[in-house]
């Protein structure tokens, strides 16, 4: 009879340990902006090693936001960082302008380090959500200054003339300096990626290598996955783990240009993003990582092209974005929350759920 408890108690540990999903030390969420399945598509047809062929766990996304059947990134954005959907153009506030907590806002208050990498300006849209409360996605300088009150460890991306005064070129009408502000307070800023790369400081940084977006990738002479990893070596000295917002942010401005080689050069840079950050994950252990599109942009569909991928004829039914669902990548620990077809707001949830599983939605 002892032993028969005993065998009970032994099956029951045993089930707990086995059926409970493990949380992750480590959150990165990619973000390629305008990235419809359709992106994704171009990348596995014409590269075999494509890193979205690794992801066992795929879900699909309903992208509307809270008023309109079509998002923009602001709504988009704030739905996967605030596991709330809102108005077109607000950065996670909801309708009657109270301020949404972000999975930034729950990682800081578990003493976990938090950054993003972009391409855009780091106030944009997308990376905003994260870390910004506004009702207007346009006000960069007021998203800049709440940038400077947020704890953020590591922030790469362009956006240099919203942190800096409109007497020497910048874009700030309070002639306020927040680059030597954050200096100040124990940052370190590059604005250039040489000062970037050549860096040995164990700082806390922002690096603003543009004055507005960074270059396009065709033009450019650095690459996301450079950016990714100067951000990680920062964010992985926390031993409490990190939160780490990457996003492909050009991607839907090709869409929007229905511009066929800018499209596959900027998804062909985010998936090179998505291999540097899968290989990363694979290493450590203890990191999920999430990759999404805020909806998709152009309505574009492959009309022709050669079976290994060449010469691909992408055509195009908008200028805009389109009410496509989008696909959802996980790989890590707990990656199976992630399977199935749902909102874009179950997202934000669900990582906020795996930083704190008590919170109401
Ligand atoms: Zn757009």
């Amino acid at each position: 009879m002892k032993n028969l408890k005993l065998h009970i108690i032994f099956f029951l540990l045993f089930s707990t340990i086995v059926y409970t999903s493990e949380k992750p030390k480590n959150i990165i969420i990619m973000i390629g902006d305008g990235m419809g399945i359709n992106y994704v598509s171009t990348n596995v047809i014409s590269d075999p090693n494509s890193p979205f062929r690794k992801f066992k766990f795929i879900g699909l996304s309903n992208t509307s936001s809270l008023d309109k059947l079509i998002t923009d990134s602001g709504a988009g954005g704030t739905a996967i960082a605030t596991g709330y959907r809102t108005r077109n153009g607000y950065i996670s506030v909801d309708t009657l302008g109270n301020n949404l907590k972000s999975i930034f806002d729950y990682a800081e208050e578990l003493n976990k380090s938090t950054g993003v990498v972009v391409t855009s300006s780091v106030t944009h849209a997308t990376p905003a959500t994260f870390i910004a409360n506004v009702n207007d996605r346009k006000k960069e300088t007021e998203i800049a200054k709440q940038f400077y009150d947020e704890p953020l460890e590591v922030v790469i991306g362009g956006g240099l003339k919203f942190f800096t005064p409109k007497s020497i070129g910048g874009a700030r009408e309070d002639e306020i300096d927040l680059t030597k502000k954050l200096v100040t307070n124990g940052y370190s800023v590059f604005t250039d990626i040489n000062s970037l790369m050549t860096n040995t400081v164990s700082n806390k940084f922002y690096a603003l290598l543009d004055s507005a977006a960074l270059n396009p990738t065709l033009e450019r002479k650095y690459f996301l996955p450079e950016l990714i990893q100067k951000a990680i070596e920062q964010l992985s000295k926390n031993k409490n783990g990190f939160v780490l917002m990457i996003e492909g942010s050009q991607i839907d401005w090709a869409g929007h240009d229905n511009n066929s080689a800018a499209l596959l050069a900027e998804t062909n840079e985010f998936s090179n993003a998505v291999n540097y950050v899968l290989e990363f994950a694979k290493n450590d252990g203890k990191t999920l990582v999430l990759v999404t599109a805020d909806h998709e942009t152009g309505g574009m569909s492959i009309n022709g092209g050669t079976l290994s991928g060449e010469n691909l004829d992408l055509r195009f039914t908008s200028k805009g974005h389109t009410a496509e669902m989008v696909g959802v990548f996980a790989y890590g620990p707990s990656a199976e929350n992630f399977s199935g077809v749902y909102n874009n707001y179950f997202i934000g949830r669900n990582l906020i759920w795996l930083l704190k599983p008590s919170v109401v939605f």
